[in-house]
């Protein structure tokens, strides 16, 4: 990490942004956008109810919510939806997400590595060792335990390293193609932003359907 790099705080939200697109990173890093929709908005209804500050306890553990989170040698920032503490102090990070907990493993992935990144910023400010943390989805109201591997933590590093180089450069990634973006890109709030021309047709093409084929429901 150059010495530049060492006091430029990477917002946690950004290394997850990366992992699942690094435009859409881009776009809400660089450019500053976020526009919403449906799955944004759930999100967004989702983290209202569970950010508010705060200190409760539940099942015998000590909770905080919405706790500031830092990482100062690896250069992150952020909040944790919730931070449970066991009873030898050791935190045990819980991210809030909406949908089920049956998500394909790629989009998984990018909540682990923000769970990952939590971790490590809990390490660093408690001293405690944390092995693992959960990712709750609010849809099945289940928790997916995700351990925090050796690969996950070099991810997160790796991966910020990636997001604070884009950052500098402040130039907006390429969008994804093929099969990348057959996934990801038709529920991602910034499509017509990041593709006008795209999103444009394809809204085209699904009203040329409708008015065709009104039983055809995509
Ligand atoms: S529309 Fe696709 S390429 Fe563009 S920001 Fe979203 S996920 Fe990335």
């Amino acid at each position: 990490m150059t010495e530049e790099e060492d006091v430029v705080a990477i917002p946690l939200s950004a290394l997850q942004h990366w992992a699942y697109c690094p435009r859409q990173c881009g776009l809400i890093h660089i450019e500053q956008a976020f526009d919403d929709n449906l799955h944004t908005l759930r999100g967004n209804a989702l983290h209202a109810r569970v950010d508010q500050p705060g200190l409760q306890t539940e099942r015998g553990r000590r909770v905080e919510r919405a706790l500031p989170l830092w990482h100062d040698d690896l250069g992150l920032i952020g909040k944790a939806d919730a931070v449970e503490f066991l009873p030898d102090g050791s935190p045990y990070p819980v991210e809030y997400k909406q949908g089920s907990r049956h998500k394909s493993a790629a989009i998984a992935a990018c909540d682990d590595l923000q769970l990952a990144a939590q971790a490590l910023c809990l390490e660093a400010m408690t001293g405690h060792a944390v092995p693992e943390g959960a990712i709750f989805y609010a849809s099945s109201k289940r928790r997916r335990v995700v351990p925090v591997t050796d690969a996950l933590r070099a991810q997160v590093a790796d991966t910020r390293a990636a997001v604070a180089a884009q950052l500098a450069l402040g130039r907006l990634p390429p969008p994804l193609t093929g099969e990348l973006a057959a996934q990801r890109c038709k529920p991602c709030s910034l499509r017509d932003r990041c593709q006008p021309e795209a999103a444009k047709s394809a809204a085209l093409a699904q009203l040329r359907r409708r008015l065709f084929d009104p039983d055809d429901e995509t």
